[in-house]
């Protein structure tokens, strides 16, 4: 299981948030299920910023007896999965920041923290997480310039990475921030009254709020009593993770004005067109190959059936203690009278370990499966990533060790084939400059892209290895 870094979300309203901050939370659940958190503005104390956050999925977390305490018309809220820092109660977010007051959420990754963390020698840290840095750094920027924008004008200037965050301050602003690059997706939207900033449209279609545009990379928004106010602080060129469309954002979600299902589709689509196979039924591993495999199906002429129970009550795996406990038949069950004496396609998103798919293979043929091929609709992912996403070192991940026959004799397929790059890029309708391919083609978007391998090894230490 691949994990994200988190979600992110913001309301500015003219009535109560917190019920809604946390609907629109458990619209985001998928980005990080570790830990949750809600901050709100309250006007009836001045400058006072009410949190709760906890370790927990969004409905563990917050009650309606938390929700009704959290009174404000202003608010941020923020799930996490951990790739840079520990999982530990301290590292949850909304971040408060004191002197001045805000609270603070992000989505995304800094790889050059140890390098910033260290020219802070007169900062004292509470946590492990890139946050915590990235608040140090607005606050003595604040100090200086007193202005939001040049303040984070000027943290930008600093930071190497990628992030969106979501900022509530004492005064009872809103502020938005995608990172130069807009790596991770931030989107902005509205209903009646309320703005909307969300890591994700499915946030804002939870909230019955419209999609107003896509927050642009290097933007900043602040909403205020006077509205919305919004400057292009860098220019850079855009480096959009192709993996938001591939695995991590929701399907009902729309990105960069591209539709996540339609994407995942059009994948499934290419490897029916260009790797065609003699096939009775085609199924999708659940649930991240569905999409994929529906544009296989419809592309082949071949039945889309369900092959696979995933059994939904197991949990949060990663919080077993013992590989073992993660066997896939307790996640996973063959639907015998759909797949005995069937020649199969089985469709998924990605290989990262490649410790998921023998198994998979394994169980349909156990079930009486005569064939079994298997089709990626991500090309092979064989670098780490640097950006918050949860892949592994180089030696953990398959396809950076291993050649394509070599995996396809691990997993004991009869045959299995990968994505292009360039069936990706067309997939995605973006032009290949302006996405992220680095765990692909190794090439770096950030500085961090002239680095030696032994280097990044060390960095990928901090931001992969577990999951
Ligand atoms: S390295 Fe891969 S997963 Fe990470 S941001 Fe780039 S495309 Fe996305």
């Amino acid at each position: 299981m691949i994990k994200d870094a988190c979600g992110v979300v913001g309301l500015y309203s003219d009535r109560d948030v917190s019920s809604r901050l946390c609907n629109s939370l458990i619209a985001l659940q998928h980005r990080g299920q570790e830990s949750a958190g809600i901050a709100v503005f309250d006007e009836t104390v001045k400058g006072k910023i009410n949190l709760h956050k906890s370790m927990g999925l969004v409905p563990e977390v917050f009650n309606q007896t938390i929700l009704k305490g959290l009174k404000g018309d202003v608010g941020i809220g923020h799930v996490r999965y951990s790739t840079a820092g520990e999982s530990i109660p301290a590292n949850s977010q909304p971040y408060l920041a004191k002197d001045p007051g805000f609270a603070i959420a992000m989505n995304g990754n800094i790889p050059n923290y140890q390098e910033l963390k260290r020219t802070m020698s007169n900062s004292t840290f509470d946590t492990t997480s890139d946050l915590e840095l990235v608040a140090h750094l607005l606050t003595a920027a604040l100090k200086e310039k007193s202005d939001w924008f040049k303040a984070i004008e000027d943290t930008m200037e600093k930071l190497v990475g990628a992030y969106t965050l979501v900022i509530l301050t004492e005064k009872g602003e809103l502020i938005a921030v995608r990172g130069p690059l807009g790596i991770r997706p931030l989107c902005l939207g509205r209903i009646d009254e309320t703005y909307v900033i969300a890591s994700e449209t499915s946030a804002l279609d939870s909230l019955r709020a419209r999609l107003i545009r896509d927050v642009e990379p290097g933007e900043v928004v602040l909403i205020d009593e006077r509205g919305l106010q919004t400057r292009l602080l860098d220019l850079r060129p855009h480096a959009h993770c192709m993996f938001e469309w591939v695995y991590f954002a929701r399907a009902d979600s729309v990105v960069e004005g591209i539709s996540v299902h339609a994407v995942r589709e059009r994948l499934g689509r290419n490897l029916a067109r260009e790797h065609p196979v003699d096939c009775d039924i085609v199924i999708p591993v659940p649930d991240s190959g569905r999409s994929a495999a529906s544009g296989f199906a419809m592309e082949s002429g071949k039945p889309l059936l369900e092959g696979f129970i995933k059994n939904r009550y197991l949990g949060r795996t990663f919080i077993m203690p013992h590989q073992n406990e993660r066997e896939e038949h307790l996640k996973f069950n063959p639907i015998k009278t759909v797949v005995k004496g069937k020649r199969v396609v089985l469709v998924d998103d990605s290989i990262v370990r490649g410790t998921t798919l023998p198994k998979l293979v394994h169980l349909l043929k156990s079930a009486g499966s005569r064939e079994v091929h298997v089709r990626i609709s991500c090309p092979p992912i064989r670098s780490p990533c640097l950006y918050g996403i949860d892949f592994p070192t180089f030696e953990e991940l398959i396809a950076s060790e291993k050649s394509v026959s070599e995996i396809r004799e691990k997993v004991k397929a009869d045959s299995l084939v990968y994505q292009t790059v360039d069936g990706l890029i067309e997939a995605i309708g973006l032009p290949r400059e302006e996405l992220c391919l680095a765990c692909l083609t190794g090439k770096y978007p950030t500085r961090f892209g002239d680095i030696g391998l032994e280097q990044l090894r060390e960095i990928c230490g901090r931001t992969g290895g577990k999951g």
